[in-house]
Parts: structure tokens; sequence; C-alpha cells
């Protein structure tokens, strides 16, 4: 289902209701089958115009910041999870008005905050522990919290059975846009090794990296893990996925600039890897385009590239029916997630404009400018 974007200013990110909607409907029926709850991670996806859309089906956010807590209190207003490696002294006050759930990353950090939670008497908070399992199936170091001395979560090895009290809720997240088979054989390892903790516990929580919004993802496998920790532990259950709420939601429109030639045809875009799409240098991943093939398969061949300086500032080699031509909109897909929320300005370049599109059209609703970029320099 893919609008008529070429009205749009370039570059611009446009997120489309109605798939977010249909994410929201496979989310709500694993919730409302296994009475779950399910949070969106405000890492992934922030696009806060959206949040009453999202807080209607889903129970609230997580946050990883007090900036991301504070944001998703105000502009969400339902439950409001943070967790953080480490809190900063000087922010824990705040973090405590906004969040209803604060995971900790060790135990010295629950104890040196948990007589602040006990002690405030603005509202209940529920303490988390985050363990590590030391079992994951990511293959990339960076994205793996279960690689060699990570400093995510507390192991086995370092888990006080004798500083639980206060602690309602045990947090894994150890997966990264996988199956429910990596769940399934995640939590017989979580199982083994911590369950005998679940039983005082109140509630887990099995973190972010499900794709559950993905075709091809098992939810049968889903709902029966979840039902089985549910019954046998007798705790609720918290997912905090990020990117399956935004997965195939949202585009990138860009515009070709330049056309070059250094052995190979090359497009200069009005966007950048860099700046605006960065997981395409970081993951690295190759985004698709709307019209486009790998590179040979259709007659004419591009090399992208971004507006900055930086060399490898490649979005990748792509193939077109058609010679590219200065001008052509590009629709850059499954751009929603990790975008926006990763962007920067390095080089000064602006910002692409966000925009959403219903049935009623496509609308801006926020554009950067030279404001934005001086603000966060002095
Ligand atoms: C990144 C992260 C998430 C969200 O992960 P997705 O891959 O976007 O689903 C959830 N919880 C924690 C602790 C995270 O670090």
């Amino acid at each position: 289902m893919i609008k008529n974007y070429n009205s749009v200013p370039t570059p611009c990110y446009v997120v489309d209701r109605d798939l977010i909607k249909s994410n929201l409907k496979v989310l709500d029926q694993v919730q409302k089958e296994t009475d779950c709850k399910i949070l969106l991670a405000l890492k992934g996806f922030s696009m806060f115009s959206l949040f009453p859309q999202i807080g209607q089906v889903l129970a609230g956010i997580t946050s990883s910041s007090l900036f991301e807590a504070r944001l998703g209190y105000e502009e969400m207003g339902k439950e409001v999870h943070i967790y953080s490696p480490a809190y900063q002294e000087k922010e824990f006050d705040e973090i405590m008005t906004y969040c209803d759930h604060i995971v900790f990353n060790s135990f010295p950090q629950y104890q040196k905050f948990k007589d602040k939670i006990k002690n405030n008497s603005n509202k209940n908070i529920e303490c988390g522990i985050r363990i590590n399992p030391e079992y994951s199936e990511i293959k990339t170091a960076i994205y793996d919290p279960c690689y060699e001395n990570s400093r995510l979560g507390v192991t086995l090895a370092q888990f006080k059975e004798d500083e639980l009290e206060g602690i309602h809720g045990i947090h894994f997240h150890t997966m990264c846009e996988q199956n429910s088979d990596t769940l399934a054989r995640t939590i017989e390892v979580v199982e083994e090794k911590f369950g005998k903790y679940f039983h005082q516990m109140k509630w887990i929580n099995f973190g972010g990296g499900h794709h559950i919004t993905r075709s091809d993802y098992e939810l049968d496998t889903l709902i029966n893990t979840i039902k089985h920790i549910k019954s046998k532990y007798n705790v609720q259950v918290y997912l905090e996925p990020g990117e399956a709420i935004a997965l195939n939601t949202g585009f990138l429109v860009a515009s070709v600039l330049d056309i070059i030639t250094n052995n190979m045809n090359l497009a200069i875009l009005d966007t950048s890897a860099a700046c605006h799409m960065p997981d395409v240098i970081e993951m690295p991943y190759r985004p698709e385009i709307i019209g486009a093939k790998k590179p040979g398969e259709h007659q004419y061949t591009y090399r992208l590239g971004g507006m900055t300086c930086l060399a490898g500032d490649i979005i990748g080699d792509y193939s077109f029916e058609e010679p590219l031509k200065i001008g052509d909109k590009l629709i850059f897909c499954d751009m929603a997630h990790y975008t926006m929320v990763k962007n920067n300005m390095f080089n000064g370049v602006n910002l692409p404009s966000i925009a959403i599109s219903d049935a009623d059209g496509v609308q801006v609703i926020r554009e950067f400018n030279f404001e934005d970029y001086r603000n966060r320099l002095s």
C-alpha cells in the first residue's frame, strides 16, 4: 500500500497510520490471548504524534533515559518503565516522577537508589533487576548483550539472592529482530538459571527484539511461551519491542541531486546514510527502494550516496528500469524505526521532515531548520 508521496518536500519520513494500525492489531492479539502487557520501546521509535494511537492498544512505554521517560509520560501517559545501564544521582528524583517501573542493571545500583524509591511519597514504584542469561543468538557483536564481558545485566555468578527484598520483577533483553523460536530457546536457559527466583516476582519482562509483526513470525510459539511463564510462576509478563511496532510502516522520500560517473554511475541524493539512516552503515544493512533491484538486475545501475563529505556515506548499489534523472524521487522502505531516533546533523545537514499519511493524504507535521542545528551547539 504505497500512497502517492511525490508531493512531499524531500527528504521526508512518511509514516502511515494504517500500517501502524495493522501492526498494533497483531500486538493486541498477543495481549488479548495471553493477558500480557506490551510496551513501546522509545529507543526504536519515538514519533510522539502517534503515541495517542499507539496508547489505545499498548500498555505504555519503556525508556532508556530521563528524556525518553519524560516524553512517554507526557505524550502517552500510560505505564512508564525505564532501564538504564546506570542511573545518575542528579536525574533520579525526576526519573521517579515519570516512571512506575525502574529496572536496575546491577545490585549496587539497586542498593544505591532503593531507599529513595521506598521513601518517595509520590507514587508506588516497582523495581526490577536485569539479568544476563549468557545466552543469545545474535550474530552482530555490537547488538549482542550477552557477548563476553558484557556490562548489560547480572550474570548468575553475580546474582545476589539475599538482596532481592523490594525487587518485583526480572528483566532480560537478549534478542534482536528475532522470531519466537529464539525466544523459546532463550526462555529455557533463563528458567534453568533464574527460574527459582521467578516465584517471588510479580512480573517478568522479556525485553525487546521480538519481530512480532514480521510476516513470517510464529505467533503461536510466542503466545505459548508467555502462557507457560505466566501460569507456572503466577507472574505478569511484559514485552517491550520497539521495532515491531513500527516495522514496515514508514518511508524516507529523497530526491536525486546529481548524477556523475567514476567507472560507474553515481547518484547523489538529498539524504545521507550517515545522518538519516545510520544503521545502513552501523548494522550494516541494505534498505529496499520501491522500483529498484539489486545491481545489474535492471538495466541501469547506480551507487547511491549521501550529501555529506564522508567518503563512506554510501547507501548502496541499486539498479533501475529507466536511467535516473536529477529531481527523481526515491522512496526507501521500512524507515520508521531506528532512523528519526538516531539522526544527527553531521556536516550541518538538515534533518528530514516528518509526515503522517492516512486515508486523507499526506501531512507534513514537522520541519527542521537552522535553529535546530544551532541549538545543539554553542
Ligand atoms: C533496544 C531495546 C529494546 C527494543 O528492542 P527492539 O529491537 O527495537 O525491539 C527493548 N528493551 C531494551 C532493554 C532494549 O535495549
